[in-house]
């Protein structure tokens, strides 16, 4: 445990250091930011239209984010060792504050943060925020920022994982006067081990109407349903003839002979007990009904419309019985 006392004085030592220093927002509040980020939310309060706006409060953070490039950069410093780039810890004032951008974080957050990946808590969430609004910000408002590193708080172990929450407040200007302050807290963590059960693949849901359905498959038989007024066939299974409205039935065993008559391919979500990618069919059977189902056989990207595949019955965990219909030369 003397190693986790010594990690954890030094990240306690991180408090009260910079995290940014003087930032500046890439842009001044403006009214087109404030019209996409009220169109986003749906706010539709006046005071953030006209001409005499207001960016909503809650924008507070959105003037100081260095967006998808990230900071500005201002030479290889940035890119260099966390604990050393003198240019990076070299005060902001050695460039031009306006256009500068956002500055990179400071060495002692690089440090703070190298700590933790070295810990192992190399996972990261961001779990909380708070705001305070001091002041409105209006369009023209020229943005500057700096961020301190708060807190760190002692090891917690959560449902992620064991790791330390790390809190930074940033005071945000405008016109040099203190407009609000953000604080925000990630949890910093080694991901838990999860003991995962072995997934199963979903079950059917099976109701009274399509209980005979299920049965058969058991059987490996596939069955149709067939209206007895109309001879309509019909499947999925239903209580009644979408033809006429009949509601005596009897069933057609399937011949197992279909084609495909479209599919799709599916990679991604993954979902447990699936392997993707892999080919879902939608498949005319010769009985003149479509059934949706996997087509296997082929490798995934040979599926193709109007391909001759035939049924077969396969046998998944703990005695899931499916059809399934094998595609390519039989
Ligand atoms: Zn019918």
């Amino acid at each position: 445990m003397a190693d986790d006392d010594e990690l954890f004085a030094r990240l306690k030592a991180c408090e009260g250091r910079p995290a940014t220093l003087a930032g500046t927002g890439k842009d001044p509040v403006n009214l087109p930011m404030i019209r996409h980020w009220c169109e986003a939310l749906g706010d539709t309060n006046p005071a953030y239209t006209g001409p005499d706006a207001v960016a909503p409060p809650t924008m507070l953070q959105a003037w100081t984010m260095t967006g998808y490039p990230g900071p500005a950069t201002s030479g290889p410093a940035t890119s260099g060792p966390a604990t050393s780039g003198p240019a990076t810890s070299g005060p902001a004032t050695s460039t031009p504050a306006a256009s500068a951008g956002p500055p990179a974080r400071t060495p002692a957050y690089d440090e703070l943060l190298r700590l933790l990946d070295e810990a192992g808590c190399t996972s990261v969430v961001a779990t909380d925020c708070e705001q305070e609004y001091l002041r409105p910000l209006r369009p023209g408002d020229e943005i500057t920022f700096d961020t301190v590193i708060e807190s760190v708080s002692a090891r917690k172990t959560t449902r992620l994982g064991t790791g330390y929450f790390v809190t930074t407040r940033t005071r945000v200007h405008a016109g040099g006067e203190l407009a609000g302050t953000h604080r925000f807290r990630i949890l910093k963590y080694a991901p838990a081990r999860r003991q995962t059960p072995a997934a199963i693949r979903p079950r059917p849901v099976v109701s009274r109407d399509n209980a005979g359905f299920w049965e058969g498959v058991r059987r490996h038989e596939l069955l149709i349903q067939r209206c007895s007024g109309c001879r309509a066939p019909r499947f999925p299974w239903l209580p009644g003839c979408p033809a006429c409205g009949g509601l005596d039935w009897d069933t057609v065993r399937a011949s197992g002979h279909g084609t495909v008559h479209s599919y799709v391919v599916m990679h991604h979500p993954p979902f447990p007990a699936f392997d993707p990618p892999y080919a879902v069919g939608l498949i005319d059977l010769a009985e003149g009904v479509r059934i949706v189902s996997n087509v296997v056989g082929v490798p995934y990207d040979k599926v193709r419309i109007g391909m001759p595949v035939r049924l077969e019955f396969r046998s998944y965990d703990d005695g899931l019985v499916l059809p399934v219909f094998r595609g390519g030369p039989s």
